[in-house]
């Protein structure tokens, strides 16, 4: 069978690749196709960002994280975790990253001429390799320049993972970022090998707590005590402490109780399209 492929390909052309694996071939065309759709995606003005809210102990908006959501024709709304992935290795997470830190900007901008929204924060996910690009530092610069959002009010989520692939280049950035008044804060935190001697050289202001931890806060006495330790160290690292994916309030609770006091999951509003967000804050 190898010879005969081998033959077919060498029949089809010298510079030609060929996969004679029918599966192998679906998934290359399937890749190329969604890479190319994601391009369209972007020159078209598909994405759109959801707002999913973040609350305080008494369950009152402190802000958002920012979401994207891909409107993508003939497939309805699509979640990032079906193209982060792809959208990070061909490289596409530069532009599409760029777009979502400007659309957040502008948001936040627009909050910061109203006092009723004046002091919201808004959390903006970045990946490694947007993080890692060289002109990193000077796109938040811009963003925020041209927008006229007002820096402290930006906190940019990162995770272990994208701190450790290049410990001096992400010092020496979030230091600079920090100096301009951006927070940051560590997302999915304790899902990653981070050691703490690292991660207390950083300007962090928050963790955020992966919402695998709180899943099984009622069954997982494991779970249970990787909280009580994150919401501890946090304490004596005067970093500000945040759990996601609360949906219950028997979870609410006991996270309370562990003197979390700010909170983001279904059980207070799902990720939501900006016109729902800004009618919860009047009703709230
Ligand atoms: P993340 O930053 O950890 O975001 C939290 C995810 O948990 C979101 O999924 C959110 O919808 C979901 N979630 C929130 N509350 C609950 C809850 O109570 N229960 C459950 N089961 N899930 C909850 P989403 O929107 O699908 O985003 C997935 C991931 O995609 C994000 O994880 C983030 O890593 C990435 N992402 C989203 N937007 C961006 C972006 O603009 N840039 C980059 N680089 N990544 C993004
Ligand atoms: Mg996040
Ligand atoms: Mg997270
Ligand atoms: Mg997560």
């Amino acid at each position: 069978r190898a010879d005969l492929a081998m033959y077919q390909a060498k029949a089809a052309g010298r510079n030609t690749l060929r996969f004679f694996d029918p599966e192998m071939q679906q998934a290359v065309t399937a890749r190329a196709e969604l890479e190319a759709a994601l391009r369209r995606g972007l020159q078209q003005q598909q994405f759109v960002l959801y707002y999913q809210p973040q609350v305080d102990a008494d369950g009152h908006i402190t802000g958002a994280e920012a979401l994207l959501r891909w409107q993508r024709p003939e497939h309805g709304l699509v979640g990032p975790v079906s193209f982060i992935p792809l959208a990070e290795e061909s490289g596409l997470i530069v532009p599409l990253g760029e777009w979502a830190l400007y659309t957040a900007c502008r948001q936040l901008a627009e909050w910061a001429r109203n006092p009723a929204t004046a002091r919201l924060q808004l959390a903006v996910n970045v990946s490694a390799r947007q993080f890692h690009q060289a002109g990193f530092v000077e796109m938040v610069r811009n963003a925020l320049l041209y927008s006229g959002a007002p820096a402290h009010r930006l906190k940019l989520e990162l995770t272990e993972s994208l701190l450790l692939q290049d410990v001096d280049d992400t010092v020496r950035k979030m230091n600079t970022l920090k100096q301009d008044g951006v927070c940051f804060s560590l997302d999915d935190f304790g899902t990653g090998y981070s050691s703490l001697s690292y991660i207390k050289r950083l300007p962090l202001d928050q963790l955020k707590i992966d919402q695998s931890f709180v899943r099984d806060i009622d069954s997982n006495s494991n779970d249970v005590s990787i909280i009580r330790t994150i919401v501890a160290l946090a304490d004596s690292m005067q970093l500000q402490v945040i759990a996601e994916g609360v949906e219950t309030t028997t979870q609410r609770d006991f996270l309370l109780q562990q003197h979390c006091h700010a909170f983001q999951g279904y059980l207070f509003g799902r990720p939501m399209p900006i016109a729902d967000f800004l009618s919860r804050l009047q009703t709230a």
